[in-house]
């Protein structure tokens, strides 16, 4: 493919990264370490040069086999040739208290495999280590300002164990966002935005896209393509609405406040074609605005869905063993193909297979405050329960 990925300042950081990034948090739905390793020397191979993983992005990929992100993106790192400049790495950590952050990032650094102080390296290759904040919502951040992990963090930058400090967060947390962004702590934010929910962005009381990257905050836009559960309803969706994944993916970066769009990509066929997207002309004004009309006519389907992000699962699993995000993974589907006037037999014939089921579900309320869009979990397991359960 001809041409390089264009580059965007990174805020503060004064950081060129390129437009289109990588992220690692679907490297742990591959089915093999080989198939992982090849995704991440693909990106390397096109130019890209920021990796966002974090230290919770890991999965059962076969019984007993874990697969780490952060251990793949490292070895791969380790194994190829020295670039001719740094190579941008993000990792974040569940790191509310400074216990958490001591022990999230030391072994961060360890799975990574980066050693040095000021200097950054893994391997051959130096590198800049962008530490976020996993996460941040309201009770997370109350504690975050409590705990002193904010100077923390910056005596660690000061020290060069870490090269800058971000945080991640999402669509509920707003308010916390702002509070986070005047902190003036932080370097580099990552934060959801896409053609269907700019509640974050232009769409918001406040556009907080904007407003950071008024304080020079470096913005990795993640979702762009609103999680990796929308992939089938999309299939639907794409009868409906003339909105692809390469319109989704100019839309985010014909936004200017954003200096890269965080691609999770799972197969380098999916990267060459966002790339050929990201090389295409920037969306006209006029397109942005007929995208975003498109995109509206449906946007009310895309509310308390389940994305199938996992995030959830990361430090947490139900008590009494639901698989609850595939459950209402299910169940979305459901929603927007009935609403089609689409079979839905096989939805039901794989919900019937699911033991326990939505209807075990005790309503205890612990999954809830670990989704990140803040869904009405156990309402929806038994809405999901008396659809899907019907033969
Ligand atoms: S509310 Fe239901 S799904 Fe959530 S943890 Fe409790 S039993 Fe599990
Ligand atoms: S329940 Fe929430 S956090 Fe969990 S996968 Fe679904 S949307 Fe993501």
């Amino acid at each position: 493919m001809d041409g390089k990925i264009k580059r965007r300042r990174l805020g503060r950081t004064e950081l060129m990264v390129t437009e289109l990034s990588f992220g690692a948090m679907n490297l742990r739905l591959l089915k093999s370490f080989d198939e992982a390793r090849t995704i991440v020397n693909h990106v390397l191979d096109q130019g890209v040069n920021l990796i966002d993983t974090a230290r919770a992005y890991k999965g059962e990929i076969a019984t007993g086999v874990i697969l780490e992100s952060e251990q793949v993106v490292g070895e791969v790192v380790r194994s190829r040739p020295c670039l001719d400049e740094p190579l941008v790495l993000v990792t974040k950590g569940h790191a509310y208290t400074i216990p958490a952050l001591e022990q999230d990032l030391a072994e961060s650094l360890k799975t990574l495999g980066i050693s040095g102080r000021g200097t950054l390296k893994l391997g051959p290759q130096e590198v800049r280590l962008i530490y976020l904040v996993h996460g941040i919502s309201q009770e997370r951040w109350a504690t975050v300002k409590a705990s002193g992990v904010l100077d923390r963090l910056q005596e660690l930058k000061r020290d060069g164990v870490i090269s800058h400090i971000g945080f991640s967060s999402h669509y509920p947390f707003a308010a916390q966002i702002k509070e986070a962004i005047d902190s003036g702590v932080f370097d580099v934010a990552e934060l959801p935005y896409n053609i269907f929910n700019r509640s974050l962005g232009e769409d918001g009381p406040l556009d907080l896209l904007a407003y950071a990257h008024r304080q020079d905050i470096g913005l990795i836009n993640m979702k762009a393509f609103n999680g990796n559960g929308m992939v089938p309803i999309y299939q639907v969706m794409r009868e409906h609405i003339p909105i692809d994944y390469p319109a989704m993916l100019r839309f985010c970066l014909s936004n200017p406040a954003i200096a890269t769009v965080d691609a999770g990509v799972r197969v380098p066929a999916e990267f060459d074609l966002d790339r050929q997207a990201a090389q295409a002309e920037p969306l006209p004004a006029a397109e942005r605005e007929a995208l975003k009309a498109e995109a509206d006519k449906i946007a009310g389907l895309m509310k308390n869905v389940c994305r199938e992000c996992m995030h959830c699962q990361e430090k947490f699993s139900c008590p009494h063993q639901i698989d609850f995000p595939r459950i209402l993974s299910l169940y979305a589907r459901y929603r927007f193909m009935t609403r089609q006037g689409k079979d839905t037999a096989d939805l039901a014939r794989q919900y019937r297979l699911l033991v326990p089921n939505g209807d075990d579900c005790v309503a205890c309320g612990e999954c809830m405050p670990w989704c990140e869009y803040r869904l009405d979990i156990p309402m929806l397991l038994k809405e999901a329960h008396q659809v899907l359960s019907k033969p």
